[in-house]
């Protein structure tokens, strides 16, 4: 019957076998994905704890009518309801459940459950804000790699060198740019999905940011940033890319919307995980605007070249997928400090 388990892998659901008192003793690969939970510590757990309260307390009455109907042998299914999972991110997502009770001469033997999220369609509102935002975004790089391009093919002979490389220069960065667009615009789409999939290993914190702010010096000569890290930092068990772009985003907005001179990059150890902070000179962000930062298309320039608005509102919620959190404060005049932690893992907490 090896089969049947492939079958339960290879559906397109979270499927969970639950026993008669709605104990886990089975997940598939999707629910483990679904939750952002292991197989190993979603099995042996009660099942209604993975609902969020909202969805529990609105459904207390449908719990006792489910129980009740279990009892009834006639009863096969729980068609599908809408309800609100909690993540093991802290986070809370819509989906959709069905239950089968598989009886043996009439008495519960196991329910079969199956979740679907909630996939937000083409027509979702924020869907088209986003995909609008991002196109609008690639329109300036595209057109900048095809003119450059286009000019090198058509006058190659005729250009000096310093001039090509200049204009294969700008291509490189375009490139760049166009490749992180991209890249965010999955990770919102994963983000939105709850399905974002870290590629961890054990990472040298220290080394990874010496190592973005030398890739950012080379693009903005104008940048000067420190670097304090205690020594005897520890290693952590992270997405070494998702950190390279939380890192390359506070970095970026510290130039862009305080000062390029001053950056103040630190590591501090504390307990049980680790925060690093990137502290800034410049006007500061004004009081109101203090939790408004991390909102999805949230941009307030005063003049300034900006962005998308996505840029914090998508380093959120990769440090939140690391377990983090992201937080700020600021002081007028003087500058802000973006903090995020993420959790130190002991050897043997490892979850892969
Ligand atoms: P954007 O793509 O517009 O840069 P972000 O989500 O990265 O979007 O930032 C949202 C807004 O937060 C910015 O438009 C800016 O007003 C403010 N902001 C972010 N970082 C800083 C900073 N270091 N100093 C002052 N304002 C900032």
């Amino acid at each position: 019957m090896e089969h049947i388990d492939d079958v339960f892998e290879i559906l397109p659901y979270a499927l969970v076998f639950l026993n008669p008192n709605l104990y886990i003793f089975k997940a598939n690969k999707k629910a483990t994905i679904l939750f952002g939970r292991t197989a190993g510590e979603l099995e042996g757990s009660f099942f209604i704890d993975y609902l969020s309260e909202s969805s529990r307390s609105a459904c207390v009455a449908k719990f006792d009518a489910w129980q009740k109907n279990v009892a009834l042998s006639t009863v096969k299914e729980m068609p599908e309801k809408e309800l609100f999972i909690k993540l093991a991110n802290g986070k809370e997502m819509k989906v959709f459940l069905s239950f089968i009770y598989k009886r043996i001469d009439g008495n519960l033997s196991y329910i079969l459950g199956s979740l679907r999220p909630q996939i937000r369609g083409a027509n979702s509102e924020s869907g088209i804000e986003i995909v609008a935002t991002v196109s609008h975004e690639l329109r300036s790089p595209l057109t900048s790699i095809k003119g450059y391009s286009t000019l090198l093919l058509a006058r190659w002979d005729r250009l000096r060198d310093d001039q090509k490389q200049m204009m294969l220069q700008q291509i490189n960065h375009d490139a760049d740019r166009v490749t992180r667009l991209i890249t965010e615009l999955l990770d919102i789409t994963r983000l939105q999905l709850g399905r974002l999939v870290l590629h961890k290993r054990m990472v040298d914190i220290e080394l990874l940011v010496v190592t973005t702010v030398e890739k950012l010096q080379f693009e903005h000569p104008e940048l000067e940033v420190s670097l304090s890290f205690p020594d005897e930092f520890p290693t952590i068990y992270s997405d070494p890319d998702k950190l390279v772009q939380i890192i390359t985003n506070l970095i970026e907005n510290a130039s862009k919307y305080a000062s390029p001179k001053g950056i103040v990059i630190s590591g501090e150890v504390l307990i049980n995980e680790v925060q690093i902070s990137v502290k800034d000179q410049g006007m500061g962000i004004p009081k109101q605007d203090l939790p408004k930062v991390f909102n999805k298309f949230f941009h307030h320039s005063d003049g300034k070249p900006s962005g998308s608005g996505l840029g914090l509102w998508i380093s959120r919620g990769l440090v939140e997928a690391h377990g983090g959190k992201l937080t700020v404060v600021s002081e007028l005049n003087i500058g802000s400090i973006f903090s995020f932690t993420l959790p130190v893992t002991y050897i043997g907490e490892l979850d892969e």
